[in-house]
């Protein structure tokens, strides 16, 4: 397997498990390289908010999770860890998150978009929100934030793409002009997007994103990476034969990898690396 960048640890408060867990796990499955992306403090929620800390690791917290996940970097054999995260974005907020961003030497930063307003749509205790919105409008709100988010600038990633089809609800209307419209925004960003495995886990039971809008991002020029969204160091890697197939048969043949934030490509065929056009010997 090339790689699993997307990978959460018990500090963000829903997740099992230390790095040093999802490492073991990734050379049990032969994995080339790893990156933990635990979910960065909810720098957009009041402190006091019960929800900061439901969500993601405490403030105080962060120092201490790089520091774990660049130890584990040195010690670990055979395998390359990298050091991620998975940011909200949150419009409004991002001169916030640039300077939080700026403090640590991430190899690379996955955006998601969680919240619309104050709602976390993709947490299973405010599902019965969805009743209060017409479904095409709140996939048009959601992907005019994926939108914003990629133009941003502070992502290299962004993360399960279409999740808010997490659980099932979905417009009647034909969406694919909205699809058509993120996946242009994000290949005018030259933003990453990663094949996530997570929403086959969920009721939905489809990859973020689907094969049709994984199509539209590849004929707008957009390049994959992978990530399981491990919550549980069983869940590394967790149907990446099945990404895989799906990446090939939308017409992919490389994927992703990020160092100190500069991509570099990896093919599918046969995982041969390159970086910035040479043949790496990382
Ligand atoms: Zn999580
Ligand atoms: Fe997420
Ligand atoms: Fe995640
Ligand atoms: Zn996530």
């Amino acid at each position: 397997m090339p790689l699993d960048y997307h990978i959460h640890t018990y500090r963000c408060g829903h997740a099992q498990g230390a790095p040093g867990a999802y490492l073991a796990r990734a050379q049990q499955l032969d994995f080339r390289e790893i990156g933990i992306a635990d979910h960065m403090p909810a720098y957009h929620l009041h402190p006091g908010d019960p929800r900061s800390r439901k969500y993601a690791m405490a403030m105080d917290d962060l120092t201490a999770y790089v520091d774990e996940v660049l130890r584990l970097r040195e010690q670990a054999e055979g395998i390359r860890v990298r050091l991620g995260i998975e940011a909200d974005f949150v419009p409004g907020r991002e001169a916030e998150l640039k300077d939080l961003l700026s403090r640590f030497p991430f190899d690379y930063v996955i955006g998601s978009v969680h919240f619309i307003g104050d709602w976390c749509f993709d947490d299973p205790d405010y599902i019965q929100k969805y009743d209060d919105w017409d479904m095409h409008e709140l996939y048009a709100t959601y992907f005019d934030l994926v939108s914003r988010a990629a133009r941003s600038g502070l992502f290299d990633i962004v993360g399960h793409l279409d999740v808010v089809k997490k659980f099932g609800f979905r417009p009647a209307e034909d969406i694919s002009p909205i699809l058509e419209g993120v996946a242009a925004a994000l290949g005018e960003a030259g933003v990453c997007v990663e094949v996530n495995t997570a929403g086959l886990r969920k009721p939905v039971n489809e990859m973020y994103p689907g094969e049709d809008l994984l199509r539209l991002c590849r004929n707008h020029g957009v390049e994959v990476t992978l990530g399981s969204d491990a919550h549980s160091p069983t869940e590394v890697g967790a149907d990446f034969d099945k990404a895989l197939a799906m990446l090939r048969s939308a017409g992919f043949d490389r994927i992703t990898a990020f160092e100190g934030r500069e991509p570099r490509f990896i093919s599918l065929e046969g995982f041969e690396e390159s970086w910035f056009g040479k043949t790496s010997v990382r």
